[in-house]
């Protein structure tokens, strides 16, 4: 028999065996998908190579803020591992990104007694005069109570001493306060860090300056130093406090995101993306912010590859640089494949720790919806089946694709721990669980399997 006829005659064989016809969506993808996800998930949490990479990454080159030695050798070391993992298409796509360096920097209390603060520098700020800024503090909960006060501020050092309520709430203090207390006349402003707990540790981030007012410095003082010079003010002590920052905008620096794949065996020209953001703050080791959720894309397409799943679209890993200062990866990612975004199927990120996955949160149509939550129902036995709908990209460095009409979702996890942590000197390797970054890599395998696969494109 001729290899021809014994094919057909397989063929044949399977039709008479199916009950109905054998294409993804008319089965329904948990039936289609089934034993692929399953087979990823096993393959995912069954050791700890994924954080053992995360370790290797973050051990070997530290934290990797835009402009340093540190991010593009981390990001050599990724492309070669890729190679060595057998990864299509390995390469570094320029990116020019924003160069801000902190140099030397100290908040000093002077007055009702001497002290040093802790202290971070915010991410982009000028810098003080070299002998500093000495000046008294005004203290203010909220933007309302600046205004309130806005005559007592002018000369001064003006602290926001804001709880932490929501990351999206909370950080306007860090992005929106330089500029709103340069308006009201302050000297420089001082934030309270943005953290959901702290054990007096300062947490960085990125600030803006508006063009309607003077770019005056600013820097985050750890929670219980806000908290204490709030208690001075209320006792009605005057607080003064010496801020001396280096900071400075370097000329723009030459970085790559990193792109790799698994070229799709029968649409490769539709793209599937998923990853992280490889650079991190100057502070701690970026690992779960955002080590984690770079290698958790990229072990998720190169399990795929392992276990034979090759996907009928392709499946391209991107781990963008310089998300914290500017997302210029991000944004530099749209304009290059500008061209070949209306063959961008969906676009998912992980940049918000990786702890125990929940499930995703999503922004696309009712219609690719409903089939995302079909999907994400395979992921039961490791608990992330929830798909939230959103109206904004659920993460940076997808955001520009997403203003260009692809779908984006990010990874969603138990979130209790990030804040804790965030652009800290303690985002380090041992605040994460193995067996919770294994399951991360799951979620995002099984996902970005599915959507790659299914026979009809996910709609738009
Ligand atoms: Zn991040």
């Amino acid at each position: 028999m001729t290899p021809r006829r014994l094919l057909t005659l397989a063929t044949a064989l399977t039709l008479a065996l199916s009950p109905a016809p054998a294409s993804a969506q008319s089965r329904g993808i948990p039936a289609a998908y089934r034993a692929a996800a399953d087979s990823l998930i096993r393959a995912a949490t069954r050791d700890s190579a994924a954080y053992d990479r995360v370790g290797r990454l973050v051990d070997g080159f530290g934290h990797r803020p835009a402009g340093s030695q540190s991010l593009e050798a981390a990001i050599d070391w990724v492309l070669a591992e890729m190679k060595k993992d057998g990864l299509q298409n390995v390469r570094g796509e320029p990116v020019k990104v924003t160069h801000w360096v902190r140099g030397a920097e100290s908040a000093v209390l002077i007055r009702p007694r001497r002290d040093t603060l802790s202290m971070l520098g915010l991410g982009g700020s000028v810098a003080t005069p070299k002998a500093g800024i000495t000046a008294p503090v005004l203290v203010v909960s909220s933007f309302a109570e600046l205004e309130q006060r806005k005559a007592d501020a002018r000369g001064k050092l003006v602290l926001f001493d804001a709880p932490f309520t929501t990351y999206d709430d909370t950080r306007r203090y860090r992005t929106e306060g330089p500029s709103a207390a340069a308006r009201a006349g302050a000297v420089g402003c001082l934030i309270r860090s943005v953290a959901s707990n702290s054990i007096r540790s300062p947490h960085t981030g990125r600030t803006s300056y508006d063009s309607t007012a003077p770019r005056i410095p600013a820097a985050a003082l750890s929670v219980e130093d806000a908290m204490m010079l709030h208690r001075m003010q209320d006792r009605g002590e005057q607080v003064v406090v010496t801020l001396k920052m280096d900071a400075r905008d370097l000329p723009p620096a030459s970085s790559r995101n990193v792109v790799a794949e698994l070229v799709g065996r029968e649409m490769p020209d539709e793209v599937v993306v998923l990853g992280g953001h490889i650079d991190s703050w100057d502070v701690g080791q970026g690992a779960m912010d955002d080590a984690g959720g770079s290698v958790a894309a990229w072990e998720a397409v190169r399990l795929m590859r392992q276990l034979g799943l090759r996907p009928r679209r392709t499946v391209r890993v991107v781990l963008w640089t310089n998300e914290e200062n500017g997302v210029d990866g991000g944004k530099a990612y749209r304009d290059r494949h500008a061209g070949e975004l209306d063959r961008h199927v969906m676009a998912m990120e992980s940049d918000g720790g990786v702890f125990q996955p929940t499930g995703f949160a999503f922004a696309g149509s009712d219609s690719a919806t409903a089939l995302v939550r079909q999907a994400a129902s395979l992921l039961e036995s490791i608990g992330a089946t929830a798909v939230e709908r959103v109206s904004q990209s659920p993460d940076a460095d997808i955001g520009p694709l997403v203003e260009q009409r692809v779908p984006g979702i990010g990874l969603k996890v138990d979130g209790t721990r990030y804040f804790w942590y965030h652009h800290s000197q303690g985002d380090t390797l041992d605040k994460l669980d193995p067996a919770e970054v294994a399951r991360c890599v799951a979620a995002m395998a099984v996902m970005a399997y599915v959507i790659a696969d299914m026979q009809d494109r996910l709609p738009r």
